[in-house]
């Protein structure tokens, strides 16, 4: 067996041992099946090929000083793939059938847990295709679930550090009252806009709402919030994707005694934030040092010595601290693979 250099890994595809499947066939649900092949064969006129009817999940697997693995919110993602599927009409998988899955592929891959030292963690990629043929633009009858896991690197390799983001106003993520809402395959309209603003030396976009440009809406594949004196804000809107770690740092910055605001925030309102963030389970909090709202000439400042705000920082070591076991589970958030 191979020796896995945990300290320097990215945050990328790493083969493992086994991945697990469930079908959809005949109106039900198939068995979990676990395999060690990476692939498989799908007919050319799938849905999920031409029409996007995909879906998938992202979450992660911690192991603890004690050795034990700890799995952040799976109901919470089984819930949410569930909302996904309603949104783009394709059978619900039952939350016992998702936590099993998970559980399948975690115990089944464990030797790829990364130890607790490396602040590294296992990524878990559910997904759900439609996979029976269809050429008129209609669901498909068959239906693919798929989990496999990868280990990944902590994502602040040279610590937690804030980066800049820029507002693009030629492009849209998703529109007010299409997708966005469900974590499915759209990723592919953000592609152009992310590499502009990577090429121009932005960690993100952060977008605005589609119809007035007016309103702060997310940051790519993360959420946005801000601080203000002893308020967490964050957007309400039709168009953002509801993150699992947002609501989680919701309910920590209540607990801190913070209000908690989710509301409409205007873009000139972000000049007044004290702190800003983007949130996701990939780096939990991403603090923003910087957004440039490129073409109204607007810059707005949140980190001038390149550190984190006191805030971003407190929630961030929190919610890790909660994920790798470190601090009790008050909120009943981890579930723990036996
Ligand atoms: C997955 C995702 C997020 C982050 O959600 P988490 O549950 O916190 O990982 C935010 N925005 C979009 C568009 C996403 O796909």
């Amino acid at each position: 067996m191979e020796s896995i250099d945990w300290s320097n890994l990215s945050f990328g595809y790493m083969p493992t041992d086994y991945n697990v499947r469930c079908i959809y066939k005949d109106g039900k649900w198939g068995d979990i099946t676990v395999t060690s092949s990476q692939t498989f064969e799908i007919h050319m006129a799938a849905t999920c090929l031409h029409y996007g009817q995909e879906a998938f999940e992202g979450m992660k697997a911690f192991r603890g000083k004690d050795g034990k693995i700890r799995i952040f919110r799976m109901d919470e993602n089984a819930a949410r793939l569930q909302s996904s599927c309603r949104g783009i009409m394709m059978p619900e998988l039952p939350t016992e059938k998702f936590n099993e899955a998970i559980l399948t592929v975690v115990k089944k891959n464990e030797r790829f847990v990364p130890p607790y030292e490396s602040g590294a963690s296992l990524y878990i990629r559910p997904l759900l295709i439609g996979t029976s043929a269809q050429v008129g633009v209609k669901p498909a009858k068959e239906y693919l679930f798929i989990v496999f896991v990868s280990p990944v690197g902590p994502y602040f390799k040279e610590g937690f550090k804030p980066t800049p983001m820029a507002i693009l106003r030629q492009y849209d993520r998703a529109a007010p009252l299409g997708t966005g809402r469900y974590k499915v395959g759209d990723y592919a309209a953000s592609l152009v806009a992310g590499e502009k603003a990577h090429e121009l030396g932005y960690s993100a976009v952060l977008y605005l709402d589609a119809k007035e440009k007016k309103y702060i809406d997310e940051c790519g594949p993360a959420n946005f919030f801000g601080i203000r004196g002893n308020s967490y804000i964050t957007p309400k809107s039709t168009s953002i994707l509801p993150s699992i770690t947002n609501k989680s740092l919701m309910q920590l910055a209540e607990d801190m005694g913070m209000t908690v605001e989710v509301r409409q925030i205007p873009e000139d309102e972000i000049g007044t934030f004290d702190e800003a963030g983007a949130c996701g389970t990939a780096a939990v909090i991403s603090p923003i040092a910087r957004i440039d709202d490129l073409d109204e000439n607007k810059s707005y400042i949140f980190s001038k010595d390149g550190k984190p705000g006191p805030i971003c920082e407190k929630l961030y070591n929190k919610l890790r601290a909660i994920q790798y076991g470190d601090e009790p589970d008050t909120h009943k958030w981890i579930t723990i693979v036996e």
